[in-house]
């Protein structure tokens, strides 16, 4: 199949549906690590045709949610200091941080601009040079790449300043945590269709392995995921633990083996504070010594107030596929995409966000 009507095609969805309708399924929970995968399953009303006895979680894949306090804290930190542009993605502007948000920041009248890229926001760097610019980098093996070419830019065409401030995040080690933690029963897993992409089937290997569970790696659309799912649905009643892979035009053995050598290139692996799943050991990227004149962290030095979370957002049993957004209290009361208490009501991929446009 070459084209998008392909996959949104009503007969061959019904003929997946069929067959999937014809298995017996009882007790079967399903995760998608991808914030992509449970905005299409929100919107395309994907769980509604699922057969009887098989449900469908949302795990912690969605960049901006994950981004913990202490780094959305420091970047902000980084934000009033003088003579500082910081960019960001939208997203992250209004993500209520321990204190404050990056817009509140912003309104009060410090310089924060949204940027659509990495080379924006080095863009900005060239066209402000008596500026120190200051990019907050989040995302996962998907963002990772671009925001290493960039630090490389910079390098090449001598822009000096510019820095990053790297939150970027790798997956398999949440996953892992997710199934380590043992806190919900999960039977298989749909892998990450851009994130896949990037890191290769392979990457999943060690959940069949060391868990047991198989994985389905899927695209995005409505057949994309009607499809991994049946193959999940196949593998777990025949008691099968491997990787499948869906979304094949895509997603190879080994993923894109240039973007990873940039990756490896500028970045090292350390271990990062992951929104409600706590510290993570080797699942977070930070800037090489090589180019620490590019690092934030290392050329500006900043005190943080203790890190502060609202305790009455869910975010964290929400990441962890433990509640369902609308099972928290604030959900759709207080809690708006105008009016958001926490990160999962502000992303585009946040499940909260989903649940209020797509969720009915
Ligand atoms: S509805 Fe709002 S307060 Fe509740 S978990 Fe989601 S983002 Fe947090």
């Amino acid at each position: 199949m070459k084209y998008i009507d392909e996959f949104r095609h009503p007969d061959k969805l019904r003929q997946v549906i069929e067959r999937m309708n014809a298995y017996r399924c009882e007790n079967i929970s399903l995760m998608e690590f991808c914030g992509g995968h449970t905005v299409a399953i929100l919107k395309y009303g994907i769980r509604q045709v699922l057969p009887d006895g098989v449900r469908m979680l949302s795990g912690p894949g969605c960049p901006v949610c994950v981004t913990d306090n202490t780094e959305l804290d420091r970047a902000m930190e980084y934000a009033v200091q003088e003579n500082t542009i910081l960019v960001t993605y939208g997203d992250m502007l209004r993500v209520p941080g321990s204190y404050k948000s990056l817009s509140f920041l912003k309104a009060e009248g410090a310089d924060i601009r949204f940027v659509y890229s990495p080379l924006d926001a080095l863009k900005t760097a060239e066209t402000h040079p008596d500026k120190r610019v200051i990019f907050f980098a989040v995302g996962f093996e998907t963002s990772a790449p671009a925001v290493a070419a960039t630090i490389l830019a910079a390098q090449r065409f001598n822009i000096k300043n510019f820095l990053v401030s790297s939150a970027l995040k790798l997956t398999p080690p949440a996953a892992r945590a997710i199934l380590e933690m043992g806190e919900i029963k999960i039977n298989g897993i749909v892998g990450p269709g851009h994130v896949s992409t990037i890191i290769g089937r392979e990457a999943w290997d060690f959940i069949p392995r060391d868990y047991s569970i198989p994985v389905a790696i899927s695209g995005f659309e409505p057949l994309d995921l009607l499809l991994s799912i049946e193959m999940l649905l196949h593998l777990i009643i025949n008691n099968i633990a491997k990787v499948d892979n869906e979304y094949t035009r895509s997603v190879t053995a080994k993923g894109n083996i240039k973007a990873k050598e940039i990756m490896n290139h500028v970045f090292e692996v350390q271990d990062s504070a992951w929104r409600g799943l706590g510290v993570l050991p080797a699942s977070g990227l930070n800037i090489k010594k090589e180019f620490e004149t590019y690092d934030a962290g290392k050329q500006c030095s900043v005190s943080i107030k203790p890190v502060r979370s609202n305790p009455a957002c869910k975010c964290a049993e929400v990441l962890r596929g433990l509640i369902e957004s609308p099972e928290c209290p604030l959900y759709k009361t207080v809690c708006t995409p105008v009016n958001p208490v926490g990160p999962c009501m502000v992303s585009s991929e946040g499940s909260c966000a989903a649940y209020f446009y797509y969720g009915q």
